[in-house]
């Protein structure tokens, strides 16, 4: 029996991609900054409606950059709820993740217990746009403006999120992308930063090589993140294609929502108002006492019958063995995570799901 998979790449059209790598072999340029790099900003930036753009070789290393870019030290606040690198970049640049507990209502970091976590050694926040869901990045820009500290969002969720007509990723100082192959939109591994302006950029682009500035002149302490012209031109590819895979994995939510509703102790997010959702993630909730089944049960029951749901973002980052000795890790503080963590089942989600494979899925939630 094939397994149903949580995700599935959105692969380009071989024989394409074929054609665009002849022309990269022509040419012999196959990195630092060549023409489908140049191409791939440009299309990205007019695709997601944001001024500027740096491509990466995955998503964590723009987490790092941005902290890097933007001089950040001391503590910085973050979200316990995601995946594990969003709090290793704070670590890797030797400052200390601060946990704040969630909304249950978005999963998304609560902007009501930002203030409560500040002290003068907090220099940044970091939230995530979890499952793709919007922050409420009006308040905590607010809250950043009355403290003088930077936001930096982890967005690698939120490719595509558009509230009100208006990119997520113009949301914070900076907002970093992940394009790894589990994800909407892939360049197989690949990432990126979106910046305000021209100046931000050009920093960012030394950054991401070595802190190069010119022949001779390096500018900081830089990393090497470049994105190949491989990645680049199958990235162009894809980028042709996202919209109809949103598309489809909006037409699977709508089937997930109409057979799930009204399952006891099964729960879902719906829309937000005046989003454009992306349909990254179908998370639901299990409450044991009222389904009659716990989380794992149901998630063992699954994987059985080979739907291969995830348990996304179980156990909690705070949990590891890097953090759980901060004080900000305990339990205590972070008990709306801990329950979101210790309920969640990532249900499988992609754009080539087929009606066999959710009626599937459905069934075995169904009781
Ligand atoms: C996938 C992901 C990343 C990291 O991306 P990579 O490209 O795998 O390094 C960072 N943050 C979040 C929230 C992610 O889901």
């Amino acid at each position: 029996m094939d397994k149903i998979t949580v995700t599935s790449p959105l692969l380009p059209d071989l024989q394409e991609f074929h054609e665009v790598l002849q022309e990269i072999w022509d040419s012999k340029w196959i990195t630092n900054n060549g023409s489908f790099h140049k191409k791939l900003e440009a299309a990205l930036c007019e695709y997601l409606k944001v001024p500027y753009i740096s491509l990466f070789t995955n998503g964590t290393l723009p987490l790092l950059t941005a902290l890097q870019a933007l001089r950040i030290t001391g503590e910085v606040i973050t979200t316990p709820y995601s995946f594990v690198a969003t709090t290793h970049s704070i670590w890797w640049n030797g400052c200390r993740p601060v946990f704040v507990d969630i909304d249950p209502k978005t999963g998304n970091m609560d902007p009501d217990r930002i203030e409560a976590a500040i002290t003068p050694k907090t220099t940044a926040i970091m939230p995530v746009h979890v499952y793709g869901k919007p922050c409420d990045t009006a308040r905590i820009k607010e809250i950043a403006d009355k403290y003088g500290l930077k936001v930096i969002y982890d967005a690698a969720h939120a490719f595509g999120v558009e509230v009100n007509g208006e990119s997520i990723l113009n949301a914070g100082d900076l907002s970093t992308l992940c394009f790894h192959a589990t994800k909407v939109y892939n360049t197989i591994e690949g990432g990126a930063l979106v910046m305000h302006d021209a100046e931000t950029k050009k920093r960012i682009d030394y950054l991401k090589n070595f802190g190069f500035a010119n022949e001779v002149e390096v500018v900081g302490p830089g990393i090497n993140s470049k994105m190949d012209e491989v990645r680049s031109a199958y990235g162009l590819l894809n980028l042709k294609q996202v919209d109809a895979a949103i598309d489809a994995r909006h037409q699977v939510a709508i089937r997930y929502r109409e057979a799930l509703r009204g399952i006891k102790g099964v729960t879902f997010f719906d829309d937000m108002p005046g989003v454009r959702h992306n349909y990254s993630y179908f998370p639901i909730f299990v409450d044991a006492e009222e389904y009659g089944m716990t989380r794992d049960e149901l998630y063992f029951k699954m994987k059985d019958n080979g739907v291969l749901g995830r348990r996304y973002f179980y156990p909690l980052i705070s949990t590891f063995s890097t953090y759980r000795g901060l004080p900000s890790a305990s339990r205590e503080n972070l008990p709306q995570a801990h329950k979101m963590a210790d309920s969640v089942i990532c249900l499988p989600m992609h754009h080539s799901l087929n009606k066999a494979d959710i009626d599937l899925t459905i069934s075995l939630i169904q009781r």
